[in-house]
């Protein structure tokens, strides 16, 4: 179905105008092959609080982005090859339904959708877009993948000390391996982890001590997996949002998947929502 898409002209027409609600903040996203798949409000877990941001689904990579305009503008683009990524279904968890995590080697977060059928929607088409550009490229897929972060909210003392109050000088970090909120000097150690990024990354004392012995294992054992640089890191949060203060959620917006293509297999009525574009 998607490559009976590939070459239409409605395809264009899609992704001509994913690309203009981004603007000049956005990549050019027509590159021969690729199709939208579909399109719809998640709500993102970030470091602070929930967000809803829209995503898109191409048959090669996973775009999202903050909304400015309720379908209209969109800004911070995000792309996401999806030869490296992994779905994990969550379950669901107080007000937090309907959720799965996205992993990535670089970076891994919790999204939700606005009910059940969306989310196996949405991981359904995932997946099998994951399964078919692995299938054509021979790759196998990527193990290694970032740790969730643990959102700021849900801890207020460090989680490796459990002792340290988090106040407005005394800042949150995050261990880039395990994800936990820690405190300074319980993060003051870096560690290449070479998926993640080319510089050493903050990681906690416990994540530190087990990487450190893991390497006195295997350079015994004649493996190596050393550094090629050695700097800074980044501890923000790149798309935290600037201009809405209060959490969003894809209520606000009323949407949800609208998938643009259907297997062959999948009859209209399975699809729940309203506003599907057929093909
Ligand atoms: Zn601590
Ligand atoms: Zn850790």
């Amino acid at each position: 179905m998607v490559d009976r898409l590939v070459n239409s002209e409605a395809n264009a027409r899609r992704i001509q105008l994913v690309e203009s609600c981004f603007g000049s903040s956005g990549q050019p996203l027509a590159v021969p092959g690729r199709v939208l798949v579909g399109e719809g409000v998640l709500t993102k877990m970030c470091r602070k609080r929930a967000k809803a941001r829209q995503f898109f689904l191409f048959n090669d990579i996973l775009v999202y982005g903050n909304i400015l305009m309720n379908r209209k503008k969109y800004n911070k683009q995000h792309i996401i090859p999806l030869e490296a990524v992994k779905l994990e279904s969550l379950e669901d968890d107080g007000h937090f339904r309907n959720g799965w995590v996205i992993r990535t080697a670089t970076k891994s977060f919790a999204v939700y959708a606005a009910t059940n059928t969306e989310k196996q929607e949405w991981m359904a088409h995932i997946n099998k877009c994951i399964e078919d550009l692995l299938r054509k490229s021979g790759k196998k897929a990527v193990e290694e993948h970032a740790a969730v972060w643990v959102p700021d909210s849900e801890a207020s003392i460090c989680m490796h000390c459990k002792k340290c109050q988090f106040t407005v000088l005394n800042r949150r970090h995050h261990c880039r391996k395990c994800g936990a909120v820690v405190c300074s000097p319980c993060s003051n150690k870096r560690y290449l982890l070479p998926h993640q990024s080319s510089k050493p990354l903050r990681v906690c004392l416990t994540c530190y001590d087990s990487l450190t012995r893991a390497k006195v294992l295997s350079s015994n054992s004649g493996e190596n997996s050393f550094s090629k640089d050695s700097s800074g890191e980044d501890d923000s949060d790149d798309d935290e949002d600037t201009n809405r203060s209060q959490q969003e959620t894809h209520d606000e917006y009323g949407s949800s998947l609208k998938a643009l293509m259907r297997s062959s297999t999948t009859s209209p009525n399975t699809m729940t929502t309203s506003n599907i574009i057929c093909c």
